[in-house]
């Protein structure tokens, strides 16, 4: 084992320190640290991410990992809380080509309230995870964002990976440490404003007003970075998802080059190992009732396992919000800037934003 000093970044505190890192396995990083240090290079935190640790994707090819017919490619799922995103990664994991890790920018430090993660289901459970283990955290937080699609896809071996993170800074961050492909794609995951505000407000105490503000602010930054990074992207409505689940489903296999598969419609028959999300959008997993049980607030998912029960997938109408807001309420929505444009340019019809 190879113990270096120097400057290195504690990413957990957020700023530079003086301090040791082991190299123990890696032989490249171990040559280019050495070559570093030997050339006088000062070490900062740029440096260790771009010369040294600086492998920020993989070399994981469609060779390397044996997929022939489908390109690898990383699936970015953008767009504010309660979109709807989970069930959407959720599906998408049904697909025998695609996997879903869900939230992983819960692993770094610099998320806004950052939550330590795990595997939902194996933590529910008290299984080890075959997926998330420590080891695969480890190296990830050592490499970096641009490193965690790549480092998945070793393990999961699919060649389409689905992230779930949602925010524009965490494909910003990718972005600015070189985990952008020409391959890489996004999906742009919407909720009615109002339907998002009222949520929003459940959960935050905030006014409907805020919620408008904040839903019209994120998909603004949304489709800029989007722009930026010349990144394509599907936008997918949640209300129409939820309604014709296979229609969106279909549409997204297309935009990926790969063959619808029914499992996406009977997402809940294959494993998952996802951090984070929506827990309401897990209960129809068959071992979801130790999620449940894991749950501290069990009233919101027993509902939503009683409204499963009843339904296929697919034919809902998202009706939790109607009544619960007040029309002065609705005025300062709808009257907010450029809500409506942007409502309309993401294909809503604006009566169905009055009710
Ligand atoms: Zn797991």
């Amino acid at each position: 084992m190879v113990l270096y000093q120097m400057d290195f970044y504690r990413k957990a505190e957020g700023r530079i320190r003086k301090g040791f890192i082991m190299y123990p396995e890696d032989q490249k990083i171990k040559r280019n640290l050495e070559l570093a240090l030997q050339s006088g290079m000062k070490l900062n935190t740029m440096q260790l991410q771009e010369d040294v640790i600086a492998d920020p994707r993989p070399a994981v090819t469609e060779t390397s990992l044996g997929f022939d017919d489908v390109s690898v490619r990383d699936v970015y799922i953008v767009g504010t809380p309660f979109c709807g995103s989970t069930l959407l990664g959720n599906a998408l994991n049904g697909h025998p080509d695609i996997s879903y890790m869900g939230e992983t920018d819960r692993l770094f430090p610099f998320r806004i309230n950052p939550l330590p993660t795990k595997c939902n289901f194996c933590t529910a459970n008290d299984e080890k995870c075959p997926i998330w283990s420590e080891d695969l955290i480890d190296k990830m937080t050592l490499n970096g964002p641009a490193s965690v699609s790549g480092l998945y896809r070793e393990i999961v071996k699919a060649p389409i990976v689905v992230d779930g993170s949602k925010h524009a800074y965490w494909l910003q961050k990718v972005h600015a440490e070189g985990g952008i492909s020409d391959d890489t794609v996004a999906i742009v995951s919407v909720r009615n404003p109002l339907a998002f505000a009222n949520s929003w407000r459940n959960y935050t105490k905030e006014p409907i007003w805020q919620g408008a503000n904040l839903w019209r602010d994120t998909y603004f930054d949304i489709f800029r970075t989007l722009a930026c990074f010349n990144m394509p992207y599907l936008i997918v409505r949640y209300e129409e998802f939820a309604f014709r689940p296979k229609k969106i489903l279909k549409i997204f296999c297309g935009f990926m080059g790969i063959s619808f598969d029914s499992k996406m419609m009977q997402f809940w028959e294959e494993p998952l190992h996802s951090l984070g999300g929506n827990w309401g959008a897990h209960v129809w997993f068959k071992n979801s009732h130790n999620l449940i049980k894991f749950q501290q607030d069990q009233r919101h998912l027993l509902s939503a396992r009683n409204a499963f029960k009843e339904h296929t997938f697919g034919g809902w109408v998202d009706k939790k919000w109607h009544g619960r807001i007040r029309p002065n309420e609705i005025s300062a929505a709808l009257t907010t800037p450029y809500l409506i444009e942007l409502a309309a340019f993401l294909g809503y019809d604006i009566k169905d934003l009055i009710l």
